[in-house]
């Protein structure tokens, strides 16, 4: 080969760990905030917000104004009219149950959704609370028969959730409803990641500083655009709604006074206290 060959050859292998498909995409970061009775919601850029105009899905622009990330209480990151959840998503979860052939769907409610740094709160009578740590699929456009070719155009982003379940109520009431969707049992936050690769983030649950779940979503037995897809037979998916994609490995009982964070790699670190009512 000769030297000018090499040249050439050494060039090309450059020109495509730079600008191949294996380049970072740009991270955006999107928050909802309160700074006293005022509710915005923002860009994040490192410790500062760029408040935003209008809500995420009609095309908001930078108003001028930023604020400290300090200085304002984040809120969860949309108001969803539908919470949609996939039980058993990762065979680590599914123990000796077979392998799903179709995404198992449940219904979690609107009033479930709980911000960053809000309370867990437990009902007198519920004795046998999980945690759940998950990645939530945050839906940008109206979606409904979408082709799982096209299913990623109708996700705005991703951000971290906690799918609370009362063990025992999804044990022996009829239907999982007081089980998943009490009030406060869908934490969610603290912003919403766009530009990631879903496909694979380490997802982690902590309680009280201890790691309880480890895995990374490319081991999720359906994928975003196989649950966007999927969902979007049965149900319109309208912009801000959200779906908990599963959980990964075992879950156990938090208490009032426990504090159990979720954290996904590149979004943050979803941190809640759980309460007695
Ligand atoms: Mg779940």
């Amino acid at each position: 080969m000769t030297h000018t060959r090499i040249v050439t050859l050494a060039t090309a292998i450059v020109w495509l760990l730079i600008s191949g498909p294996t380049a970072a995409q740009e991270v955006t970061k999107y928050v909802r905030f309160a700074e006293g009775a005022r509710v915005a919601y923002g860009l994040l850029e490192g410790d500062t917000i760029v408040e935003l105009d209008k809500g995420l899905f009609d095309d908001p622009r930078p108003t001028g104004r930023r604020v400290e990330l300090a200085d304002v209480t984040l809120l969860a990151p949309v108001e969803p009219s539908k919470v949609i959840a996939v039980g058993f998503n990762y065979q680590t979860h599914s123990g000796e149950r077979p392998s799903a052939t179709y995404p198992g769907l449940f219904a979690k409610l609107p009033t479930t959704i709980t911000g960053p740094g809000q309370p867990i709160v437990v009902p007198p009578d519920a004795g046998n609370v999980h945690y759940e740590g998950e990645m939530v699929v945050v839906i940008g456009k109206r979606a409904s028969h979408v082709a799982e070719a096209d299913a990623m155009d109708y996700v705005f982003g991703v951000t971290c959730g906690n799918d609370v379940s009362e063990r025992d109520w999804q044990q022996n009431d009829l239907q999982w409803f007081r089980a998943k969707a009490t009030d406060t049992f869908g934490p969610l936050g603290p912003v919403i990641a766009r530009g990631l690769d879903y496909g694979n983030l380490l997802l982690q649950t902590r309680v009280n500083g201890e790691v309880k779940q480890s895995q990374r979503t490319k081991d999720l037995i359906f994928g975003v655009p196989a649950i966007v897809s999927y969902v979007s037979r049965y149900v319109t998916l309208l912009p801000g709604d959200v779906i908990y994609t599963g959980t990964p490995g075992a879950t156990s009982a938090i208490r009032p006074g426990d504090v159990v964070e979720v954290e996904l790699e590149g979004v943050g670190v979803l941190r809640n206290a759980v309460k007695r009512q």
